[in-house]
């Protein structure tokens, strides 16, 4: 907190009485004074001077203190700045409101008292001094987050480069792999090639989320938005991770009330929103389980549901798990591996399709996440695209399933 020698207070009167005797009480209290006596020559040494409080008559000869009130709010260099009125004409109920209401702290009635100036000064500057220490924390705070985030995103993209190498010399050692003659020594360079490979995409999958969260903090992700089936795109994704998920002894159903819905969307968005429900519902579901995709027909538009019966979400852990960084710790399922950003994820691509994701769960019993996209079609000028799942699913998919299967 400031001592009071370095708190600086602006007394707007154009009555020289008035100011000398507002003047003499807080400068004995040992404020810095300074004097302005209309409301233009306020706003200009508001600015300069960038004074602790402003005392602010209401009548002045120019504009009025309220209208002086509501520049300073505008303006992002004086709005911090505590205004207490002062008047001898404005009085009524109705003239303290609409100081208040144009942004004014306080008001005082004239003719003043000193002890009560005193005790109203004292409370506002005690306030401003909070509330600037909390400004300055804050700002500060923001700045090492966006030194964060920077180093984040910077980071990222230096460990894509080296993981990106050594995918690469991993497919040529399987393709020297081959000709070993060996089968002992095949066999064993083959399961070790596949331990590094599902390594790989497990920080690779880990990479993207920290490049795309990135991304979205600093509002620079890309959408790529065509009109296309999103039906046929969604039962395209779910059928490409069907011998996955069956290999776990865990049954994959597609189901649809509707054949073809159109729709403008970003179809690399649509991939990595279903490979993440679909992975989650695969890693948090047992075998004997069932994993079952809906889509439900609802005219402007059409529902997404990804329900299993794995082991459930309880009410408690429900609103978090669409945060960042968190997983529910269940022991049984430890070997579930992740960072828990896919969610939060998922939710901000689904957003910014205009949608929403929702949450059913039944601890114990399965989850059911629910997308509910809005239909909309846009100007497409080039031919209409036929959606196809992306040549590289194969390793799309295979990134986003990397915390569960061995990659081979
Ligand atoms: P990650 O990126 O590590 O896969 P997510 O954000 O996708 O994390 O998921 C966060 C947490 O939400 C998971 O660790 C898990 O506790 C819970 N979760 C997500 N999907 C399911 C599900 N289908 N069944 C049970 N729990 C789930």
């Amino acid at each position: 907190m400031l001592n009071n020698k370095e708190v600086n207070v602006l007394i707007v009167d154009d009555d020289p009485f008035n100011r000398h005797f507002l003047t003499r009480i807080l400068s004995n209290a040992g404020y810095g004074v300074k004097e302005a006596t209309c409301g233009e020559e306020a706003l200009v040494k508001a600015k300069i001077e960038k004074p602790n409080l402003i005392i602010l008559d209401v009548n002045l000869p120019d504009i009025t203190g309220y209208e002086v009130c509501e520049q300073l709010k505008l303006n992002p260099n004086t709005e911090f700045i505590p205004i207490l009125n002062i008047t001898a004409t404005y009085t009524k109920n109705e003239d303290w409101v609409h100081g208040l209401e144009c942004g004014a702290d306080n008001y005082l009635i004239k003719p003043i008292d000193p002890n009560v100036l005193r005790a109203i000064v004292t409370t506002m500057l005690k306030n401003e001094s909070i509330e600037r220490q909390l400004r300055i924390a804050l700002e500060e705070a923001d700045a090492a987050n966006d030194i964060k985030s920077q180093f984040l995103a910077n980071i990222s993209h230096e460990l894509k480069t080296p993981i990106n190498v050594i995918v690469s010399a991993l497919q040529m050692a399987n393709i020297i792999v081959k000709d070993i003659e060996s089968l002992d020594i095949k066999n064993k360079l083959d399961k070790y090639n596949g331990m590094i490979k599902q390594n790989s995409y497990r920080l690779i999958r880990l990479i993207n989320n920290l490049i795309d969260m990135t991304k979205i903090d600093s509002g620079f992700i890309n959408m790529t938005k065509h009109n296309i089936d999103i039906v046929k795109t969604v039962e395209d994704i779910t059928l490409s991770v069907a011998s996955f998920v069956e290999s776990k002894q865990i049954e994959l159903i597609f189901d649809t009330d509707v054949e073809e819905k159109i729709t403008a969307c970003d179809p690399n968005k649509i991939e990595t929103i279903m490979f993440n429900l679909l992975s989650n519902a695969t890693k948090f579901t047992d075998a004997g389980g069932k994993i079952t995709v809906n889509m439900f027909d609802r005219k402007e538009y059409i529902i997404i549901s990804v329900k299993d019966t794995g082991i459930g979400i309880s009410d408690e852990d429900k609103d978090k798990i669409f945060g960042r960084f968190l997983q529910v710790d269940d022991t049984s399922h430890r070997n579930s591996e992740g960072s828990g950003i896919g969610l939060s994820l998922v939710k901000s691509f689904i957003e910014m399709h205009g949608g929403k994701l929702t949450l059913e769960s039944t601890y114990g019993k399965g989850s059911n996440f629910i997308i509910k996209l809005p239909i909309l079609t846009i100007d497409e000028t080039k031919e209409k695209k036929e959606y196809s799942i992306s040549p590289n699913y194969v390793d799309k998919m295979k990134i986003e399933f990397s915390d569960i299967y061995a990659c081979s």
